[in-house]
């Protein structure tokens, strides 16, 4: 459509006065809605060819090729991982095309039962995974969204911890706030990177990260949906000691336990 987009600033003037800022915003928006366009269908397209690649390499045996096992082992993990960053470019086009979620009872219970199982599967008991909650509210949001966040994070806490570490994943009020938090004892973030950490893409450059199966795109999916629910990521670091990182909901997202067969 040809509608102006106006961004508007106030700013501190003379004394006494402030002054109002006008900028025209539509051409800036419309070429970043063409970003969004592009990266969408290059990610799309780019699906069909990768099903073909990984199918292909899947109905190779490893005993048939005994003397190329290591180059296919090599392409099956290379194009694993360009389908999980083209699944995740696709998740974020869609949480960007996005202004509202359902808004639905969010059972944490059953959230934190399968983010515990998650974690289990992928440490294979090289760490200690808890799981703590000491609020009975549940939030109303998207199921499916916040699940692809929380699992983000806790992803990252069992990549970014070495083996004999601890993963604690807690469910609290913090005054009538809820606040989903992971913790980890892991490599822990430097402060420089932490302005950065949520960018599409970035990562601090250490040998971990790199061989960690991760796209960079994860903290990204999370910042996005918790934008979506008007929620805030909050993230505690020290180098050498481990994260935490804070999902906090505001109260008008906390709902008291649902009554005795009220379930549905
Ligand atoms: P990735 O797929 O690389 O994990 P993310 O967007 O999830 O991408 O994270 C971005 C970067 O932030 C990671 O590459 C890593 O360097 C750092 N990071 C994320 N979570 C943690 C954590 N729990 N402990 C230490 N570093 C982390």
């Amino acid at each position: 459509d040809d509608a102006i987009r106006l961004g508007l600033r106030l700013i501190p003037y003379a004394e006494g006065q402030r002054l109002l800022v006008a900028r025209d915003m539509s051409k800036l928006m419309q070429l970043e809605q063409v970003r969004r366009d592009f990266v969408a269908n290059v990610s799309h397209e780019l699906r069909t060819p990768l099903t073909v690649v990984h199918g292909y390499l899947d109905l190779i045996e490893p005993d048939q090729l005994p003397e190329l096992e290591p180059i296919l082992a090599e392409l099956r993990g290379q194009s694993r991982r360009m389908t999980q960053i083209v699944e995740d470019l696709l998740t974020l086009s869609r949480l960007e095309a996005q202004d509202s979620l359902p808004q639905e009872r969010v059972a944490m219970g059953a959230m934190l039962r399968t983010l515990k199982r998650e974690a289990d599967a992928l440490s294979q008991g090289r760490h200690t995974v808890t799981v703590e909650s000491s609020t009975d509210v549940d939030v109303l949001g998207s199921t499916k969204e916040l699940h692809s966040a929380f699992s983000n994070l806790v992803t990252n806490a069992v990549r970014y911890t070495p083996a004999g570490g601890q993963i604690r994943i807690q469910w609290l009020a913090r005054g009538h706030e809820p606040v989903f938090a992971v913790s980890d004892t892991g490599q822990g973030i430097a402060p420089a990177h932490l302005p950065r950490i949520t960018e599409r893409f970035y990562r601090v450059s250490t040998s971990r990260s790199r061989d960690s199966g991760g796209t960079g795109l994860g903290l990204s999916i999370v910042k996005h949906v918790l934008q979506l629910h008007q929620a805030r990521l909050t993230i505690d670091s020290e180098v050498g000691v481990g994260s935490t990182f804070s999902c906090v909901f505001g109260v008008e997202r906390a709902l008291e336990p649902a009554a005795i067969g009220d379930e549905a």
